[in-house]
């Protein structure tokens, strides 16, 4: 990957003449089946600027109470934005038609308008979460049905593609948006996509450059980007496996509480029974090498990756089990 980009060609993007850029592009459009795609800086910005793209200011998103854009883009869609969200409660993240209908706006003054219908595959939040390509359809076809678009956040749709076994590009054959990060499980340094139609894509491009997203020779980062996309999407599994393996050995210690069913890609949320809370857990895992996530007064969320092998998974377990009885 280093090696790709130290020989990336570059160009300046804000006239789109950065080859190594408009390559990624047209590669993951590609991929993901849609006529056109755009680089962004973060996973933040590829669903931010897909919300300004798809809504007004004053409308309403549906999406899940625990989605990403709605608690971790630090108030975005208000501040950058202008809309506001209607939370869904959900299991794991995922939500049916049904659901969705319940909170489509009906068209009344009183009321904001639905501008968009926002799903998260994987699901962070709903541990790793993996939506069917069933459940996608029937919510795409409710919001159909009421005009109302649906963007496809995708930080991590090719764990849900490995996992599922179903084509990222048939995930997005069903939606409006979608959002890919290539610098999560996939490794690069930097860097996200956000994916669909033409016209909506130059809609997306001012936003971006109103949001500062705007980049120039920033075909180094495009490299790491196409390396990771070329090389790196079949390796997920591994990470999913490791994610199994690591939820076995914690399961079977004595102070948590973790459904081995719910581990379906590489995100494991652990829960605390014992009398540690969760920070001062993820401090003595800390001082043991282990970095893991308190999300929860009482829970914590461990993530496997490309830079953490088999053997680590042994390692962690037993930092656990010392972590959990001698601190
Ligand atoms: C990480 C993540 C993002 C984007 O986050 P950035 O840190 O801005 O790259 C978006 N959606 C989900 C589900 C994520 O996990």
């Amino acid at each position: 990957m280093r090696e790709a980009m130290a020989h990336a060609e570059v160009g300046d993007d804000v006239y789109g003449e950065d080859p190594t850029i408009n390559r990624l592009q047209e590669y993951t459009a590609e991929l993901l089946g849609t006529e056109a795609a755009l680089f962004v800086p973060s996973g933040t910005m590829a669903n931010q600027v897909a919300i300004r793209a798809h809504t007004q200011p004053g409308d309403e998103v549906v999406m899940d109470a625990r989605g990403h854009s709605f608690n971790f883009e630090t108030g975005a869609t208000a501040a950058l934005c202008g809309v506001q969200v209607h939370p869904l409660r959900t299991e794991r993240g995922i939500f049916d038609g049904e659901a969705l209908e319940a909170a489509i706006r009906p068209s009344d003054d009183h009321f904001p308008h639905t501008g968009l219908v926002i799903v998260e595959n994987t699901h962070n939040f709903g541990g790793g979460s993996v939506w069917s390509l069933a459940q996608l359809a029937e919510v795409t076809k409710r919001a159909r049905k009421h005009g109302v678009p649906v963007h496809l956040d995708g930080a991590r749709l090719f764990n849900a593609s490995v996992a599922a076994g179903v084509q990222a590009r048939e995930y997005c054959s069903l939606v409006d948006s979608a959002s890919i990060c290539l610098s999560k499980g996939l490794g690069a340094p930097v860097g996200s996509l956000v994916a669909g139609r033409r016209d909506f894509i130059v809609r997306c491009h001012r936003f971006r450059k109103q949001f500062g997203g705007g980049m120039r020779q920033a075909g180094i980062l495009a490299a790491a980007g196409l390396y990771a996309l070329e090389h790196h999407v079949d390796d997920l599994g591994r990470d999913h496996d490791h994610a199994k393996r690591l939820a076995k050995g914690i399961a079977a210690l004595d102070g948590v509480e973790l459904d081995l069913d719910a581990v379906e890609t590489n995100i494991v949320f652990v829960n605390l029974t014992g009398p540690l809370d969760a920070s001062a857990l993820a401090a003595r895992l800390r001082d043991r090498g282990t970095a893991v996530s308190p999300t929860g007064p009482r829970t914590i969320r461990f993530v496997t990756h490309r830079d953490v092998g088999e053997a680590d998974m042994d390692t962690v377990i037993e930092a656990m089990a010392a972590a959990l009885t001698d601190g």
